[in-house]
């Protein structure tokens, strides 16, 4: 009867590794190289997890000398695919000499247990050995997800909670288990099964809630960049702008907006048409961005017309940078397939006065340009 709750057991186990393994196939694979690696350690994670009962039941049906160091050799193995999981996740490459002194450790464990068990010592000298072995990977592990804290929010947060608990209860409640149980096999193969059906229950869900996450970042960031160009497009601007402008009132801080528009755009595409339009229009944002500060904001309001944001400058400021833009931009030839072109931009600056609105300061810009069209192109008029 106790065989049919073992076979129940490590069945139950594999079917949960095996649900757990096609959910990784079925998460979206990120892009970067090393991330996208991520996954398949999760999936070995899976197997080791599986594999520390799958032992387990060894030593209960007599085989302990092969069990229990299978046991510890397999949740330490567990341990390091959990690590290399969440260093890939963050896209942390990782040297051969530590692939290596980790398969170090767990042979090394594994061979110090098997002497243990086969000369019959103390059961606490291995399972001390084999839990601060398990909790050294976790505890690094632990440490990659807080160094990544400002960059991820919730689901780093989920990892970093998953992996204290982890942490806890390989450090005190196995050995208070330990302690209390009775030395007996049926309670250590139950106990096992239910304490790794936990902890590969949470850790994919950490996991998926982790990918999805920052995939969700991935899109809102998507959502508000103009593919063509990279720069940040119309709705970034009626999202985020009002939220800046709002803050620069609220801490008393001057913004400047600039206005800018491409001068006789339409003939560049009317000559070499709309591909090579293309590529001017992206090494045009190309030269702006290069001559902007960090906190300077180049949103493509549409078209050829941009707006950049400001922060910290004013009137006076913003115009010596628009003046700036537009030397480098005349002066830049762009080569686009063999076609060499030189543009000029008009530029409207304005300075958000204390208290406006900024689609009032937008407004206001956009007329200050209209006047550098206006007065023959090529040139910077602030308000
Ligand atoms: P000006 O601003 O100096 O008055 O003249 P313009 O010719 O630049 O002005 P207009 O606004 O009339 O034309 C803008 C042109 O920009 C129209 C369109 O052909 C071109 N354009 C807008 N968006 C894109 C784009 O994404 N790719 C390409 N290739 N062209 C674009
Ligand atoms: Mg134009
Ligand atoms: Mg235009």
């Amino acid at each position: 009867m106790q065989d049919v709750h073992m076979y129940i057991q490590v069945g139950v186990l594999a079917i949960v590794a095996m649900i757990g393994i096609s959910f990784t196939f079925a998460l979206p694979k990120p892009r970067h190289q090393l991330k996208a690696k991520s996954a398949s350690y999760a999936r070995w994670f899976l197997v080791a997890s599986w594999l520390v009962v799958f032992c387990q039941a060894i030593a209960h049906i007599g085989y302990p000398q092969i069990g229990l160091p299978g046991v510890y050799a397999a949740a330490i193995l567990g341990a390091y695919m959990q690590l290399m999981s969440v260093l890939k996740r963050y896209g942390t490459e990782v040297s051969q000499s530590k692939k290596f002194a980790a398969a170090l450790h767990i042979v090394g464990v594994m061979v110090v247990t098997s002497v243990l068990v086969a000369t019959k010592a103390p059961a606490w000298i291995a399972h001390s050995l084999a839990l601060s072995s398990v909790a050294f990977p976790v505890w690094q592990a632990l440490r990659c997800v807080k160094q990544h804290f400002s960059t991820e929010s919730i689901g780093g947060h989920l990892l970093f909670g998953v992996l204290s608990l982890v942490i806890a209860l390989v450090l005190f409640g196995v050995p208070a288990y330990l302690t209390i149980a009775p030395a007996d096999s049926h309670y250590h193969l139950a106990a096992t099964s239910a304490f790794m059906l936990v902890i590969m229950l949470i850790f994919m869900l950490a996991f998926a809630v982790n990918i999805l996450q920052s995939l969700l970042l991935k899109l809102r960031s998507q959502v508000h960049t103009d593919p063509l160009t990279g720069a940040k497009n119309r709705h970034f601007f009626y999202e985020i702008a009002p939220k800046l402008s709002a803050h620069a009132k609220r801490k008393h801080e001057t913004l400047s907006l600039v206005a800018c528009d491409i001068d006789y755009f339409k003939s560049i595409n009317d000559e070499h048409g709309h591909v090579i339009g293309d590529i001017a229009l992206k090494r045009f944002c190309e030269i702006i961005q290069s001559q902007l500060r960090q906190e300077d904001t180049l949103i493509r309001m549409g078209g050829e017309e941009f707006l950049i944001l400001s922060p910290q400058y004013d009137g006076d400021k913003a115009a010596q940078m628009a003046e700036r833009l537009r030397k480098t931009i005349s002066e830049s030839v762009i080569s686009a397939r063999g076609v060499d072109i030189s543009l000029t931009a008009s530029f409207g600056v304005m300075q958000m006065p204390p208290g406006a609105d900024l689609f009032t300061t937008v407004k206001s810009a956009d007329q200050a340009l209209f006047d550098a069209k206006a007065n023959g192109r090529n040139k910077v008029i602030m308000v």
